[in-house]
């Protein structure tokens, strides 16, 4: 059985055994399941162990035999317009589809106060990391970094991806001799990393389960009730940002099928989806897409990493679905002046978003602050806290969808050819 198939099976038993403890509460069951979380945690961790040398090494060999450094800055700037745009319509779209649907409307004064006190300590947590978060000038800033080891310690991958850009052009214009053994070297370090991650993908189905179980149990089935129309409204503007505006995208833009650009990445949105994390997935988005998609190395070890890092699609576009929903529930209407700032901050903040799981929730804070909604932050949070993890999954889903079209896009603009037939047996 392919392991993509195991996956799966692994998402639908976890689901169903974990709504299964939910619906019927069983409590041993339940906490069974959350006893069994850490299985996923092991996993994110030991996919996760693997994004700094894949990024590092894929990237210097990327950039060293890029030949030209003139072709870096061209991909480069095509890769910024190209998520700065797709993240502005996924905003667009989410605020279009909140004026229709209304999702904050619906809800009674009196569920919105219980659903606010319930989450109001958790959100309080979120508030104090938020304190913490740098500003978008400081972000920028950062991109430099003063250590670059430092900033692997720290997993901090913008400004690892800015050394390693940097310090790969620096190689690719040394004399053939050097250049030749430090590519090798590297070439063997994402050669093994590949290998790492075969290892860790056998474990994939296993971990689906515990982390899609235990989360399935915890679920607050009650919340989905007040809660269905404002989830309805992320998921239906996921759902088209996804299937309608990037597989346009990747048919007009990038040339390919996207039926086949679907089937191929599935196994990719089903790990972002399960484990709620872009920068997580990014060992099987970078493996998947050099394999699946034919797109080489040099554009996929600088566009996933940067995409991982600052694409949010997704995430941009829930903000703007959340802000509108907070809005709407204290009876607060926003001009359009004020959906005009939510796409330009809720666009900027998904550069600030890491990503990892409910960082999208606390860059919400910048874009809630930004349109005047600054004393609803806190009971804002708390009163959709209790669905976020759930819409978190499938953000990630999009936004990883995302940073794939992407790189299809720039491979194709850059001559590479994306014949999924050809590569089908490539790849076999
Ligand atoms: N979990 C998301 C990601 O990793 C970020 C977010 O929306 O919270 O892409």
């Amino acid at each position: 059985m392919q392991l993509y198939t195991k996956i799966l099976i692994g998402l639908a038993a976890g689901t169903a055994v974990g709504l299964a403890a939910n619906v019927a509460g069983i409590e041993g069951l339940k906490n069974l399941l959350v006893e069994v979380e850490p299985v996923g945690t092991a996993f994110i961790r030991l996919i996760t162990m693997i994004v700094i040398p894949l990024v590092v090494a894929s990237l210097m060999v990327g950039t060293a035999s890029l030949g030209d450094l003139r072709k870096l800055g061209r991909i480069g700037g095509k890769t910024v317009v190209y998520y700065f745009v797709t993240t502005a319509l996924a905003v667009c779209l989410g605020l279009l589809l909140s004026n229709i649907i209304q999702p904050g409307n619906g809800v009674d004064p009196a569920t919105r106060d219980q659903l606010a006190s319930r989450y109001e300590g958790e959100a309080q947590g979120r508030m104090q990391i938020a304190a913490g978060a740098p500003s978008l000038k400081d972000v920028l800033l950062n991109m430099i970094p003063r250590n670059p080891v430092q900033a692997a310690a720290d997993f901090e991958l913008l400004p690892l991806i800015f050394f390693s850009v940097i310090f790969g052009a620096a190689i690719s214009l040394l004399p053939q001799d050097q250049r030749g053994a430090v590519v090798t070297f590297f070439e063997g370090i994402n050669g093994a990393s590949m290998v790492v991650i075969g290892w860790v993908m056998k474990l994939a189905p296993y971990a689906v389960f515990a982390l899609i179980a235990s989360v399935v149990a915890q679920f607050g089935l009650d919340l989905l009730q007040s809660l269905l129309v404002y989830s309805i409204t992320v998921i239906a503007g996921l759902a088209i940002h996804t299937f309608v505006t990037t597989a346009l995208l990747v048919r007009f833009a990038a040339g390919l099928n996207p039926v086949v650009f679907f089937k191929r990445i599935f196994p990719v949105q089903i790990f972002g989806f399960s484990t709620s994390s872009s920068s997580a997935t990014l060992p099987l988005t970078m493996s998947r897409a050099q394999s699946e998609l034919g797109i080489s190395k040099e554009v996929s070890s600088f566009v996933l990493p940067l995409g991982a890092t600052i694409n949010m699609d997704g995430t941009a576009l829930y903000q703007a679905v959340a802000v509108m929903f907070i809005a709407q529930i204290y009876g607060i209407p926003l001009s359009l002046t004020a959906q005009i700032t939510v796409v330009i901050t809720a666009t900027l903040a998904s550069i600030g978003a890491a990503g990892v799981p409910s960082a999208g929730l606390i860059t919400l804070i910048i874009v809630l602050q930004s349109v005047g909604l600054g004393d609803k932050v806190e009971a804002g949070i708390a009163l959709i806290l209790g669905v976020d993890r759930i819409l978190d999954m499938l953000r990630t889903a999009t936004n990883i969808t995302g940073d794939l079209s992407c790189a299809a896009f720039i491979a194709r603009t850059e001559g590479e050819a994306l014949d999924p037939t050809v590569l089908a047996s490539r790849a076999a």
